[in-house]
């Protein structure tokens, strides 16, 4: 397999877990008849980029599909932080009526309804149709598509380009890193600003914390690396 960011081949392990099914892939009476699913699940690390990446073998629509049950407003401290971080962004970078909010991964709308609240134009990108639908049913648009270059360049031209775009907990999930990073350089306003919420190694490392690769996580990154990613990225 070569690397997601740099594609160099790879050859060193950092962890083999064995094998598992896919996170928040829960199983209906009727799934418990068939055989479930599996999939490796060894981590890998690039020696030229240093990217921490699982192999790769279950594909993005399988992971984040139409019955995906991770919702992330069961949470009330991460509402919390969601609602502090709507309103330090506003502040900071004079968010109004005039702006546009877009986030990434808007899942069920935890953090958009605080957009919302404040009367600040936006909407959310979220491809797994439970969340989505309910953030609609909060009143939140949402474009039911995954998120990379082409769905940026589209949504620029449908709906104008972007004043903040919030990418929380997502870019750790995305197999085509390249594509999504660019997907972001297309849809920000020249003087835009995208924030980025994502597991950092050392804390992985540190805390030992290997539910974060079971719970689809696909990469792994070091501060340096999506700064470089970014900047390789346009
Ligand atoms: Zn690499």
């Amino acid at each position: 397999m070569k690397c997601r960011h740099c594609e160099t081949e790879l050859s060193l392990s950092l962890i083999d877990l064995g094998s598992a099914p896919p996170s928040n892939a829960y199983l209906s009476l009727a799934d418990l008849k068939a055989p479930e699913k599996w999939y490796p699940l060894r981590v890998l690390v690039c020696t030229n980029c240093w990217l921490v990446q699982t192999e790769d073998h279950a594909g993005r629509e399988e992971l984040f599909d139409a019955e995906y049950a991770y919702f992330s407003s069961v949470s009330t401290t991460w509402l919390e932080h969601a609602r502090t971080y709507v309103a330090q962004m506003v502040e900071r970078f004079n968010l109004s009526s005039d702006s546009t909010v877009v986030e990434v991964a808007a899942n069920d709308g935890y953090l958009l309804q605080y957009v919302l609240d404040r009367g600040i134009p936006c909407y959310g990108v979220e491809p797994t149709a439970s969340t989505a639908a309910a953030a609609k049913a909060k009143g939140i648009e949402v474009v039911e598509e995954f998120f990379g270059e082409a769905l940026a360049s589209r949504l620029v031209e449908e709906k104008g380009a972007a004043d903040l775009i919030a990418a929380n907990n997502v870019l750790a999930h995305v197999p085509d890193i390249n594509d999504f990073v660019c997907g972001f350089t297309r849809l920000l306003k020249p003087h835009g600003v995208a924030t980025f919420e994502f597991p950092h190694l050392l804390n992985l490392i540190e805390q030992i914390s290997l539910i974060q690769f079971i719970m689809s996580i696909i990469l792994i990154f070091l501060s340096r690396l999506l700064v470089v990613c970014l900047l390789k990225m346009g």
